[in-house]
């Protein structure tokens, strides 16, 4: 498998939001501005089979409507699985009423779209021996937000959306070699003395995403952490 980090970031700061890239065809997140990046970044869109989106915070599915619009754009035919929270679809569709005055049914009539709820993902075979599962992770009073555990024969990735410390980020680190987390530092995230602590429990490798700039000096001092910049890649 591998990851191509989009951003690392959170929306406060100066890096690129959470978001990444597995495979070149899962992006994980799309936040505010992800299309443009992704463009930056070279990536073919078109090779995109499988959005994912942790939850539904602003910071995580804002870019949605116009990944949805360049894809009706371009006549796009190959079939599009959006996987998130159950009321994804909902949101999605008064987003698209705000930014565009238009019916989301107007899009879903000429692309292949198949909307699935995260809860109903377990061992879902995402392409050819890949598997995917999800976990309910806490962060705040938001329902349904989601974790992920990705397999790939004797390979595994997870990644947590934003979290704070819950039973569903354990349950993920103990399944995991590599975790893409949320050390946001703050609020109804991950803080950085918690991740240090479970580095201890959990001696796996820790990719941070959505942290401050202010964190990354600590970070990078930090074992078991790798930082990975957005546009860098990185292979299990
Ligand atoms: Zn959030
Ligand atoms: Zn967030």
């Amino acid at each position: 498998m591998n990851v191509q980090i989009i951003g690392d970031g959170n929306i406060t700061n100066k890096n690129f939001n959470a978001s990444f890239l597995i495979n070149n065809n899962i992006l994980v997140d799309s936040p505010p501005g992800v299309l443009k990046k992704l463009k930056s970044l070279d990536v073919n869109i078109d090779n995109i089979t499988i959005i994912i989106i942790t939850h539904l915070h602003g910071d995580h599915f804002f870019d949605l409507p116009f990944i949805i619009l360049h894809e009706y754009s371009k006549k796009r035919t190959k079939p599009l699985f959006i996987i998130g929270p159950k009321e994804l679809k909902k949101d999605l569709s008064k987003l698209i009423k705000l930014a565009f005055k238009n019916r989301l049914n107007k899009y879903l009539s000429k692309l292949n779209i198949t909307f699935i709820d995260s809860a109903n993902i377990q061992n879902h075979e995402v392409e050819e021996g890949v598997f995917l599962s999800s976990v309910r992770v806490n962060h705040g009073n938001l329902k349904n937000c989601y974790g992920f555990l990705l397999k790939k024969d004797n390979k595994s990735l997870s990644f947590t959306g934003d979290t704070e410390m819950c039973p569903g980020l354990t349950y993920l680190l103990k399944r995991s070699s590599h975790c893409i987390i949320d050390v946001n530092n703050s609020g109804n995230h991950l803080k950085l003395e918690q991740l240090e602590n479970l580095i201890k429990e959990f001696p796996i490798n820790y990719i941070p995403i959505h942290y401050p700039e202010n964190l990354e000096n600590k970070l990078s001092g930090l074992s078991n952490i790798k930082l990975i910049k957005s546009g860098e890649q990185f292979y299990l």
